[in-house]
């Protein structure tokens, strides 16, 4: 379709509404599925230039708007009664967009053959994806034909999202690896071509800083694309395994399969990397996706946007909004996996639920992860690094550093560098990249960072920066503390917010045992130059992930799987271990077809008793003697045991 007056996304939008009025059916094609080269703008050339700005406003806004919601605009302004001024107006504008869409159609279907050429076009695509939307062409073709409540009430039904999820599972597991990987490249290069508005859709939704949206949530997004373009076909390949030499003559394999459809509920602190990582990694592990978003940061119609525009079938990945109900919701209609992330309380929860029908679980949940600088660390680097660690998203990354340790010999040192360092941060959701702490993403965690800070106060800490902060608005200045005791929220939970909490230590046995003490365990930061040190540090705490001499940096390299121990999660994603945890390993031991009977099978005897006994002892005894023996009964009683089989 080309248009003058419209632009692309116009056409987009033209497009969906035009599938959602003309869904197509075995004979006749959808509205998107023809060419309706110049057509638009003979339409739009007979219009003034009021109406067309205002249909301009319509189609970008319906560009972004899930069909749903567009089908819920034409239904609420049809259904428009009686005689009131708005009543009439909302019935013009449903009668002008549906005679737009009718017009194009049939305008451009002037002639049978031409007509029979589209359904053919339209055919060889529908043929391309056999199980597109079969189901969701229903809803519309039913509500198209007088049912539209039911249609809107379906739409939004979690039973009927797993329906369409459990119709495309096949399709999906069909596709071979590499047709799943070329999706995948395809998505990799429209988030490359689109990041700056992606970018602007995670500000808006977000708060973050600019930098922290490119660097945290583009870049790390498409490392994640193109890890699984280099490694996702070896670690999902079929795996050969040893097999012992009791088993000789066997051989055994790992089958890595699709469990069916995963559901994935997000967070609202990273909202487009918690959204296409899982996705994609489950994608390619061939299940079928459902992606319940945050209600605080859904980023509305971007990830299907996005999916669409690298060829993802809707029904692959749907996105369901809503609020923590429609995740229970969800879970009711017993998906196959649960990938979740966020919140302690939250996952307690999902996981008692998922118990009931036995659904696998993983849980990526918060953290309070301390960083701890020893005496012989670059300090300069470390005061940089615990900056950044405590407030790049300000402070609400799962893995920010919400506890800093610094050994007393250079406390001072350390305390006066950093608020030298804290006072030159700039604070703002910027536009040119030049911010560094945006604002709070959700008032309530606002709520609990001034909580944490005002019972950190009444029980003795003191606030060394961010007086200036009125408790209220949530652009919170970075918040620097001492004097901190355990019986303080602000030390026991996690606060989710920009606070760069100082302790000092002495002992570096006594604060592993006290660190090793908190429900949490997600990650942690070390700074030293002594390596063993590191490397006996690391080791000793509890804990997920730990970066030494960097901070909140495992993340950053996708051959390693992420993951909490406590109650900061159960499992872990990305990297080999990660991408199979969206599989079901299928265990294969291979044999040959003879007519040989196996020595363990029956018939028993006494006889084969005491071979077997003696096979045994010999096998797992250990020493060269000892294998010949093992071998030479083996033999012995595999012959006994096919002649006593075939008597
Ligand atoms: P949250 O637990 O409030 O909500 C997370 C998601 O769960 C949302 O989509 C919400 O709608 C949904 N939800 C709420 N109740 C539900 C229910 N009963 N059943 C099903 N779904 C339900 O978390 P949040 O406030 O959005 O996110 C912040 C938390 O996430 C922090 O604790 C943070 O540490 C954690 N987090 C962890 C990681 C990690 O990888 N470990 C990453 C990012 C964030």
């Amino acid at each position: 379709m080309i248009s003058t007056h419209f632009s692309k996304l116009q056409l987009r939008g033209l497009n969906r509404l035009g599938d959602v009025v003309i869904p197509g059916d075995h004979d006749f094609p959808s509205f998107s599925s023809l060419k309706l080269d110049d057509h638009v703008d003979r339409i739009l050339d007979h219009m003034n230039d009021d109406d067309r700005s205002g249909l301009k406003i319509v189609m970008s806004l319906f560009a972004f708007l899930p069909k749903f919601f567009i089908f819920f605009i034409l239904w609420i302004t049809e259904k428009a009664e009686g005689e009131s001024f708005l009543a009439s107006q909302l019935r013009l504008v449903n009668t002008g967009l549906k005679g737009v869409i009718f017009t194009l159609y049939y305008s451009n279907l002037n002639s049978k053959s031409e007509i029979i050429h589209q359904v053919m076009e339209w055919d060889a695509n529908i043929n391309d994806y056999p199980d597109e939307g079969d189901e969701m062409q229903q809803y519309t073709d039913e509500a198209l034909s007088g049912e539209s409540q039911k249609y809107f009430d379906t739409i939004m039904d979690a039973h009927k999202i797993r329906e369409i999820s459990r119709n495309a599972e096949p399709k999906l597991r069909s596709l071979s690896i590499d047709s799943r990987l070329r999706y995948i490249s395809r998505l990799k290069e429209v988030i490359l071509n689109k990041r700056e508005m992606i970018i602007d859709r995670i500000q808006a939704d977000n708060g973050k800083s600019r930098t922290d949206a490119l660097v945290s949530e583009i870049f790390g997004v498409l490392d994640h694309l193109a890890w699984l373009e280099k490694y996702a076909a070896k670690a999902l390949a079929d795996e050969k395994v040893p097999t012992p030499v009791s088993l000789l003559g066997k051989s055994s394999k790992i089958y890595y399969e699709p469990m069916g459809t995963v559901l994935i509920i997000s967070p609202w602190n990273y909202p487009f990397y918690q959204a296409i990582v899982p996705i994609t990694a489950s994608f390619v592990a061939g299940n079928a996706v459902i992606y319940k978003p945050s209600e605080v940061t859904p980023l509305t119609g971007l990830i299907e946007e996005l999916l669409q525009a690298a060829d993802f079938q809707p029904s692959w990945v749907q996105v369901a909004y809503g609020e923590g109900k429609m995740g229970a919701d969800l879970i009711d209609q017993r998906p196959d996996k649960i990938f979740f992330t966020g919140s302690v309380a939250t996952g307690k929860k999902i996981m008692a639920q998922a118990s009931q029908y036995l659904i696998p679980v993983e849980l990526e949940l918060g953290g309070k992860d301390p960083s701890i600088v020893f005496e012989d660390a670059n300090l300069e680097r470390a005061v940089r690094g615990v900056l950044w660690g405590a407030l790049t998203c300000t402070g609400q990354s799962c893995t920010s550093v919400e506890q800093v340790y610094v050994h007393e010999s250079i406390y001072d040192k350390f305390k006066k560098m950093l608020l030298g360092e804290v006072s030159k941060i700039r604070q703002g959701t910027d536009s040119n990249g030049e911010g560094e702490i945006g604002r709070m993403t959700a008032h309530s965690q606002t709520k609990i960072v001034a909580e944490h800070l005002q019972d950190a106060l009444d029980k003795g800490a003191s606030l060394l920066f961010g007086d200036s902060w009125d408790r209220e608005t949530d652009l919170i200045p970075p918040l620097v503390l001492e004097n901190l005791q355990k019986n303080m929220l602000m030390v026991q939970e996690e606060t989710f917010g920009p606070i760069v909490p100082l302790q000092k230590f002495s002992s570096e046995q006594e604060l592993i045992d006290e660190l090793n003490e908190s429900k949490y365990g997600l990650s942690a930061s070390i700074w030293s130059a002594d390596k063993q040190r590191c490397d006996r540090v690391s080791r000793a705490l509890k804990t997920g992930n730990v970066s030494i001499n960097n901070v909140m940096l495992t993340e950053g390299n996708h051959n390693l799987p992420f993951g909490g121990v406590k109650d900061s999660g159960i499992g872990r994603y990305k990297g080999v271990h990660g991408l199979r945890a969206f599989c079901h390993s299928k265990s294969v031991l291979i044999d040959g077809n003879s007519s040989k009977c196996e020595v363990n099978w029956f018939p028993y005897t006494e006889k084969k008793y005491k071979s077997f006994d003696k096979m045994m002892v010999s096998l797992f005894s250990g020493g060269i003697g000892n294998f010949v023996k093992f071998a030479l009964t083996g033999v012995g009683l595999e012959s006994y045991s096919d002649k006593i089989a075939k008597k």
